[in-house]
């Protein structure tokens, strides 16, 4: 029988079929393709886009410190660098810097996790990742309180884990009851995903609201916790408040926290979570495999931020909470917006579905998606839809910004909302 290049001829042409079949197929991996960009991020880069053609945007969008950061941590970086800190770290970071992390919960959570329940990693982000990945299964239920942080759910979706979104609406100040917790947990449940202070709402549980939830977890063995503090040091109601403190339920939470908002380190990329012991190692061998340990000087610099007085994050809650009442006050006298007042993190989450059907004769606005675009080209103002956070009814403005700036924003933003017909 004939032989070409080593395959038969009908075997070839069936080779050649499927070959031109999967060029006209997208070949990323269905994973790859299910997943949705972040939204902060993209918008942020539609404002940065608009800038570039010379247009005066405020950029409210990305939920970043506008602040540098301190003096006394970026010189520990330099110091790092000429004393040589140039290598490779453990992969759960310097034993220096999670011994510092362990002496924090103690002293400002009053929590008892040891070093080596340590994991640091490349942002709050990349800790969450990591503990998504190590513990939810295919098919297991994860928890998240609507309105959510953009990412859990798509790191939840990479698990190829289930999504059980569990609304709060503005009218109970974005604060989902213990009932709803309770509701929604089946045999299934694997974790319980929420921030307090809350990215998108700026919602702050207190300590009854959080007792209450450890009362109803405490039912269930079978869930974990993932509490994401990293809004810890902007809270305009007390003394942070963790879940964690519990002990009924301690040995299920894991805290992530990290230097990005409370410190002003976005860009130094650290984060880290205290958890228990076997979550930690499975999160080190996860990290292991994918990243390594961070950036090892930014680690030096963290270790001087959390060993160091808390003046510079003091001063910047002030900033946050002075810009949170002027934005606050502005907003509310913007016809038609639903306000609710934050108590932590620098966002306010207004309801703006009463524009929806409006027009400006050129544009129609239908929902929050339109909302932010109208504003990013009519008003030169960028703010993330509330899609993205899983309520289309609002739109999620940052006061991470001047005071000025912000000033400046409401004033373009009510000009623009008055063409809307
Ligand atoms: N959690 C929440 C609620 C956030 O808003 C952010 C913002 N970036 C993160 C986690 C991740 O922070 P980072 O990776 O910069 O530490
Ligand atoms: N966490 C910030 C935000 O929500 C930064 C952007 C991001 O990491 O997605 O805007």
């Amino acid at each position: 029988m004939n032989q070409v290049g080593g395959f038969y001829p009908l075997k070839r042409m069936m080779y050649v079929c499927s070959y031109m079949l999967t060029l006209e197929k997208n070949p990323l991996s269905d994973r790859i393709n299910s997943l949705e960009e972040s939204q902060t991020i993209g918008m942020s880069k539609l404002s940065r886009e608009l800038s570039a053609k010379g247009f005066d945007v405020i950029n409210l969008s990305l939920g970043e410190p506008d602040f540098i950061t301190p003096d006394h941590i970026r010189e520990a970086a330099k110091k790092a660098i000429d004393d040589g800190f140039t290598f490779y770290s453990p992969i759960s970071g310097f034993p220096e810097l999670r011994k510092a992390i362990s002496a924090k919960f103690k002293r400002e959570n009053n929590l008892d996790f040891k070093p080596e329940q340590i994991v640091v990693s490349t942002g709050a982000k990349q800790a969450i990742a990591n503990i998504i990945l190590s513990l939810v299964n295919p098919g297991d239920e994860v928890i998240i309180p609507l309105p959510y942080w953009v990412s859990y759910i798509e790191v939840v979706k990479l698990a190829e884990g289930k999504v059980i979104p569990v609304k709060s609406p503005i009218e109970s100040d974005y604060k989902i009851t213990p009932e709803q917790l309770e509701a929604a947990i089946t045999p299934n449940t694997k974790l319980f995903i929420f921030s307090s202070p809350c990215n998108p709402t700026g919602s702050v549980f207190t300590r009854d609201e959080l007792k209450a939830f450890a009362d109803v977890l405490a039912k269930y063995p079978n869930v974990y916790v993932l509490s994401d503090e990293i809004y810890e040091h902007i809270n305009f109601l007390d003394r942070h408040q963790s879940i964690a403190e519990f002990d009924s339920i301690k040995e299920r939470v894991i805290v992530v926290n990290g230097l990005s908002k409370s410190f002003a380190m976005t860009g130094w990329r650290i984060g880290y979570m205290g958890a228990p012991k076997w979550i930690a190692d499975a999160c080190d061998k996860m990290q292991g495999q994918i990243t390594s340990g961070t950036c090892s000087i930014s680690q030096k610099a963290a270790e001087k931020a959390l060993t160091s007085d808390l003046k510079p994050t003091l001063e910047m809650k002030e900033a946050f909470r002075r810009r949170r009442n002027l934005v606050v006050k502005l907003m509310k006298e913007i016809p038609g917006w639903k306000i609710n007042e934050p108590k932590g993190a620098f966002y306010v989450f207004p309801d703006v579905s009463s524009y929806f059907g409006k027009s400006d004769g050129e544009t129609t606005i239908r929902n929050a998606t339109d909302m932010c675009m109208y504003l990013l080209h009519k008003a030169h103002v960028s703010i993330v839809t509330g899609e993205a956070f899983g309520d289309d009814h609002c739109v999620r403005f940052s006061y991470a910004a001047a005071d000025d700036r912000l000033v400046e924003a409401i004033r373009r933003i009510k000009e623009a909302l008055e063409k809307l017909k």
